[in-house]
């Protein structure tokens, strides 16, 4: 893997990624203006948790035609000058330009002894998939995915030493349901100076769990899914895909390291060979339930990196598909927004037969 770092005249930097080709030369084209907005951290103190306050994400690029969109490449000097200074790229990585947090945030003081507030010290990352503007991590060839993989690992590495970073959250929002303002394939990662909080719940379950059993959750859940079968959909060395027991969505999945692996880090190459595969068959079998590129989120869990040793830290991506039926979007309501409990309208077991089978169509139909 080669790496190529450009740092804009706007003081953001951008990263190349070759594999296979050569890297690419930057294309200079004149620098937009980049303002900085009102961004903070705001605590509030109900919920005992941080609220990120960016301004600047209202002027963010919404659904733009194919020729503009600002995650191909830039061809020339004189054509549509986009986020990716050069004319080809293998995988790139860039600095978002309407950040939740960046490091030259500006600094804060609190309102009031009830009021915090925390600079928004950190990265947001944008991690384009491919060049093609069409492409999915399902159509992409399995080589680009396994090196998606790398890039992931190298940017994990690289934010985990990063000063003030206390959490390295890889995601990926697909589908306009989901609110994705660009479809060209792509994902992020914002680097946070706190451990966020659906991270912290996790943490807790998981030492509460070590302490009556010194063992890890995610290595127990892993056991008794693989043991019983009805819930996994699909596996491949190293990683299992399944639909959690109480999943809280319908469709829900995850793909958990089958071996005790707490970040990408641990990853054995055999393993990174897994995941890439797995993650190309869950999109696949998402894709042909209903024939749809299926909208979801998907988060990556692994070691904080606050410098805080865990028991229960173990690498596991979650996707959360918004559907409960083909035609039907599942709306988070009072229960669920008001009361933290999420009611779900199918079992488990079902949801996890249909897309066993609907892989089986997806890789039939190839
Ligand atoms: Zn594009
Ligand atoms: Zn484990
Ligand atoms: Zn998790």
């Amino acid at each position: 893997m080669q790496k190529l770092r450009f740092d804009r005249a706007d003081g953001r930097y951008v990263l190349f990624y070759a594999f296979d080709e050569s890297l690419p030369a930057i294309v200079e084209t004149a620098e937009q203006e980049r303002g900085i907005d009102q961004v903070e951290l705001r605590w509030n103190p109900v919920l005992a948790e941080q609220v990120i306050v960016s301004t600047g994400r209202q002027g963010r690029t919404f659904l733009p035609p194919a020729e503009h969109c600002p995650l191909c490449p830039t061809l020339s000097e004189d054509a549509f000058a986009t986020e990716v200074p050069a004319a080809r790229y293998e995988l790139a990585v860039f600095e978002n330009r309407f950040p939740s947090f960046r490091p030259d945030a500006p600094t804060v003081d609190d309102e009031s002894a009830l009021y915090g507030r925390m600079r928004a010290s950190g990265r947001c990352e944008v991690v384009l998939y491919s060049p093609l503007h069409e492409a999915t991590l399902s159509s992409l060839p399995e080589s680009q995915v396994r090196h998606l993989v790398d890039v992931w690992c190298d940017r994990y590495g690289e934010l985990a030493m990063t000063e003030g970073v206390s959490y390295v959250f890889v995601f990926e929002n697909r589908g306009k349901e989901i609110g994705v303002t660009l479809t060209h394939p792509h994902g992020q990662i914002y680097a946070f100076p706190f451990v966020p909080p659906q991270v912290q719940q996790e943490q807790a379950a998981a030492f509460v769990h070590f302490q009556k059993t010194a063992r890890c959750l995610q290595c127990d859940i892993v056991a008794e899914e693989i043991a019983g079968g009805s819930r996994v959909i699909a596996s491949e060395q190293g990683f299992v895909a399944y639909v959690p027991f109480a999943a809280r969505l319908p469709y829900e999945v995850y793909v958990a390291a089958t071996a005790h692996r707490e970040s990408l880090l641990e990853l054995l190459p055999v393993e990174r060979d897994g995941l890439a595969r797995l993650l190309r068959r869950v999109q696949s079998a998402y894709d042909a339930l209903w024939g749809f590129p299926m909208p979801y989120t998907m988060s990556m869990h692994q070691r904080a990196t606050d410098g805080v040793q865990r028991a229960g830290d173990h690498l596991h991506i979650e996707f959360m598909p918004p559907y409960r039926t083909k035609d039907k979007l599942k709306y988070l309501a009072g229960v669920e927004t008001g009361a933290g409990t999420f009611i779900n309208d199918t079992a488990p077991e079902a949801c996890a037969a249909e897309l066993r089978a609907s892989l089986v169509r997806a890789e039939d139909g190839r």
